[in-house]
Order: structure tokens, then C-alpha cells, then sequence
């Protein structure tokens, strides 16, 4: 018998080809950052169940057991976790159902920091299932992290906890019947909508679809949606749809663009890099020498590890820096924490000696380097005076790029130094096996802190420190490469 299922019914929300494709299992395997997601939200849901001492598990991977269970604990009026209710085609597995005199409160836990919109749906989705079943659903509520949470010895669950009523809002979703009917209609049919079609804001939001690379990549090579901010040229989109024209080569030359938008046009059509030499050379002939080209890598957990610490705080464990003097010399220095306990107290100490002078800090996309900084600065007040100083010098390398003052059309709209490094330089991240900071950050917490997953990683505890140096190292010598091929672009005539 086809089931809609509560993620059934949200891939339907968010677009019907993905609803298609998830119910034929066709959709790629979670990977490492999803399934570190995952484990972060079960990791939640344990301190979010403790809140309900007189909870009754009945989770199960047995479909039918899951029912059973529920149903028993229904009969006994007890606290239910993971309910599993089952409605004529309709199924959902409640993460909370709590008894009321006159009906049941309904939980549903997120590992946010806040209840968002689309959490309204899945509640409204889960009441309609339950209510259909013939259980009154009283009040519906999102139970969330709290982001202002300060770890201090054991974690205190009631203060790791949110709590938000959404039950006016999840009573404003109507026709839920007819949706999951529709949502039916679309798993039996033997084909998946049209991709063109079903590209839509929903793409990106609130997630990013795990079948973008395939969708959005029957797109032509160069497509308006890679103009700089997708959002505002969506019209633009949606008429391409209707008159063909989604290539960025088929624009009106009529029609008005931002500033950028004009530069990367330009580029694609030229099918030339296009370079503002004076503002090339503002930018360089800016900079205070020596370059200290600097990089942190960070990990986060939604329940903090480490006193002092919040949910999802970035902890820095690596950072690289290389050391560029105005005569060419450069000097590298670089540091990986090991062991399991608060990499920040090493890191400060083996990176003040190195990092205070006088020349600018560089590093590509401040705010986040910044707001690190600062961090280590409130946590650690002792270093408050020389992180400050380093804050003072922050320079970011990012600039002239977001600015478009560079831009080569193989960016395809992108400012990240992962597509500017291979357009200035020719130098890729490709071969490397870590190549970005998502999967730097998990492999590391999993090799070196996390007792639950480590052992799947400690045989390559070593291999991965060395591609974690490697990734790192790449960051801030990619720097360095990307200043010098600059400074050739500025000189040349
Ligand atoms: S990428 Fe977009 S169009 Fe393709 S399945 Fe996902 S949401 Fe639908």
C-alpha cells in the first residue's frame, strides 16, 4: 500500500519532482555533512526526552512494532516517543505525544535555534494524521535550542531547551487531505515532473534539494541564475522558462542590471576576464607588509562540549599562516590540535608569538575569521589586547572579488576563493582529499573528540590530520598566489 510519511509529505511541500524521486529511492546517499546533521538532531532528541522522564520509547525500525507499541502506550495514556500513527495511507512517527484530560499534546524537536516556518507544515501534517486516527491534538509545539545556553559542568537540559506554541499557526494550514491525496497521486505516477518545470525558489530553501547538482545542471552553462543574487532575477527566470531565454548570452541588452551583474554579462558574452585595474591596484597598494595570510578551521555541536561554550560556538582546531615579506620571503607556520579536550588554549598560545607585528592580517571573507577572533577574545580575556590588535589589522582578500573588480566567467558568479584560486592561478582544490572547511571541521571532530563515531575514524586518525594540514596550508598559500598573480595583472600593460 503507498504511505505518505511525514518526509514524503515535506519532499512534496518543497517539490513534487523531489517527492517522485525520494519515493523511488532514487535520491544520492546522505553525505558526511548530512549525516553529521543527523547525528547532531539524535543527539538533541536524547537531552530533549529527558525532559519527559515518564516517556515510553516505541521506536522502532519495524513498521508494525512502531504501531503496536504506540498503540499499547495510547490504550495506557502514557507520554509516547516516536508515535507511530497510521491513518488509511497516511503515517507519521511523532517525536512527542503527551496526554492532556481532554486530548494530546503534540512535540515536534528540531536541533534550531529557533521554530521556523517550514516546521509548521510537518506539525500541521502530524495533526492532521493524528486527528484523522481519532486523537484530539490539544496543542502543538516546536521544542528548539537555546542559543544563549552557557555549558557550566553537566549540561542542564531545561536551559538547553526552547519552547514554542505554534498551535495558531499549524490551525491556519487547510486542506491537508486534499495535499497528502495529491502527494499520493505523485509517487504512482511513472514519471517525474518536468525539471525545468519544477525549478524553483524551493531549490535552495529551506534546504538545499540533495537532487540541485542534477536539476540545475541541465541548465545552460551559463544561466541567469548565476547572476549575483538568484533571488532578485527569479522573474527573469520564470520568463526564460516561458520564452527560452535562460542563457545569460540570450539577455535583452535593454534590460537593467546591478553594477556586477553588468561585469559578469559582460565576461560571459566577451567570453573574456574582466579586470578594473585601478581598483585592482587601490586594493594592493593598501596593504602593510609583511602579508600574515591566516586561516582557521573550526568544528561546532549543538550541545556544547566545553564549559564556557555555547550551542553551535565555532571552536577553531587549525589554523595555517603564511607569512609573506615585500621581498618575497615567506614563512609558514601552521597547527592541528590533538587529543580531545579545548583545542583554543594551545591554538592562542602557539599562534600570539607568530601572528603579532605590524603587517596586515589576510584572510579571504572576514566576518568569519572575525567573529572567531572575537569570540576567543570575550572567552579568553587574557589574550583580549593582542587578538584585538590582530582584529585591527584584519584585511579581506575577498574584496576585490566580491566587488567584481576580477571576474572570470569559469566563476559562474562566485566570489569563494574555491572558484577564484583556480580562475587567477590555474591552482584547484580538486585532488585534495579534504577540500572544504565543512568536511575539514567533521572529519576532525569525528577522528579526534566525538567517543561515538571515532571509532570509524581512528585507523585514519593520521591520514587525515595530513590532509587536514594540506587543506589548511592550501587556504593561505592559495593567498599568496592570488596577491602575486594580482599584482602581475596591475603591472602588465
Ligand atoms: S533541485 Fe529543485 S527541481 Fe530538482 S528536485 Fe530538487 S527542488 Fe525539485
Amino acid at each position: 500500500m503507498p504511505i505518505i510519511t511525514k518526509s514524503k509529505f515535506m519532499n512534496g511541500e518543497k517539490c513534487s519532482r523531489l517527492l517522485w524521486f525520494a519515493n523511488q529511492k532514487q535520491i544520492p546517499k546522505p553525505n558526511i555533512s548530512d549525516k553529521h546533521k543527523f547525528q547532531q538532531g539524535y543527539d538533541f532528541e536524547e537531552y530533549v526526552k529527558k525532559l519527559f522522564p515518564e516517556g515510553v520509547e516505541c521506536s522502532n525500525k519495524d513498521f508494525k512494532t512502531n504501531i503496536d507499541l504506540t498503540t499499547k502506550a495510547i490504550i495506557n495514556q502514557d507520554i509516547i516517543f516516536e508515535a507511530g500513527i497510521l491513518s488509511g495511507n497516511f503515517y507519521i512517527r511523532a517525536d512527542i505525544l503527551q496526554p492532556q484530560p481532554d486530548g494530546w499534546n503534540l512535540y515536534e524537536i528540531k536541533s534550531t535555534t529557533q521554530a521556523k516556518i517550514h516546521h509548521i507544515p510537518d506539525l500541521a501534517y502530524q495533526k492532521f494524521v493524528c486527528e484523522r486516527y481519532g486523537l484530539k491534538i490539544k496543542k502543538c509545539f516546536v521544542i528548539f535550542i537555546n542559543k544563549e545556553y552557557i555549558k557550566k559542568g553537566n549540561i542542564n537540559y531545561n536551559e538547553l531547551t526552547m519552547l514554542e506554541d505554534v498551535t495558531d499557526k499549524v490551525n491556519k494550514i487547510e486542506n491537508l487531505e486534499e495535499k497528502a491525496n495529491n502527494y499520493l497521486k505523485i509517487i504512482k505516477m511513472d514519471k517525474p515532473a518536468e525539471i525545468i518545470k519544477s525549478i524553483s525558489k524551493n531549490c535552495n530553501s529551506p534546504y538545499v534539494c540533495p537532487l540541485k547538482s542534477d536539476c540545475w545542471g541541465t541548465l545552460p552553462e551559463n544561466n541567469v541564475l548565476q547572476l549575483t543574487n538568484w533571488r532578485m532575477y527569479w522573474d527573469l527566470f520564470e520568463e526564460g522558462k516561458e520564452n527560452g531565454k535562460l542563457d545569460i548570452n540570450d539577455l535583452d541588452e535593454s534590460l537593467e542590471f546591478k553594477p556586477k551583474d553588468k561585469i559578469l554579462i559582460e565576461a560571459v558574452k566577451d567570453n573574456k576576464i574582466k579586470i578594473q585595474k585601478p581598483n585592482l591596484k587601490l586594493f594592493l597598494d593598501s596593504l602593510t607588509y609583511p602579508l600574515y595570510h591566516f586561516d582557521f578551521e573550526t568544528f561546532d555541536t549543538v550541545i556544547p562540549i566545553y564549559d564556557k561554550t555555547r550551542p553551535y560556538q565555532k571552536i577553531p582546531f587549525q589554523y595555517s599562516l603564511h607569512i609573506q615579506h615585500q621581498n618575497g620571503r615567506i614563512e609558514h607556520y601552521e597547527y592541528l590540535a590533538d587529543g580531545n579536550s579545548d583545542p583554543r588554549i594551545e591554538l592562542l598560545k602557539t599562534l600570539k608569538p607568530i601572528i603579532e607585528g605590524k603587517g596586515d592580517v589576510i584572510v579571504y571573507n572576514k566576518s568569519f575569521e572575525k567573529s572567531v577572533l572575537e569570540k576567543l577574545a570575550i572567552d579568553f580575556p587574557e589574550n583580549m589586547e593582542w587578538i584585538q590588535d590582530v582584529i585591527n589589522r584584519l584585511k579581506d582578500l575577498a574584496n576585490p572579488f566580491r566587488n567584481f573588480d576580477y571576474y572570470n566567467p569559469s566563476q559562474k558568479g562566485s566570489y569563494s576563493i574555491k572558484k577564484v584560486l583556480p580562475a587567477i592561478t590555474g591552482k584547484s582544490y580538486s585532488d585534495l582529499e579534504i577540500n572544504n572547511g565543512a568536511i575539514a571541521s567533521i572529519k576532525y571532530f569525528n577522528s579526534h573528540i566525538n567517543s561515538k563515531t571515532m571509532v570509524d575514524y581512528i585507523s585514519d586518525k593520521e591520514e587525515i590530520r595530513k590532509n587536514l594540514l594540506k587543506y589548511c596550508g592550501l587556504d593561505t598559500e592559495g593567498m599568496i598566489l592570488i596577491v602575486n598573480e594580482m599584482i602581475k595583472l596591475v603591472e602588465s600593460n
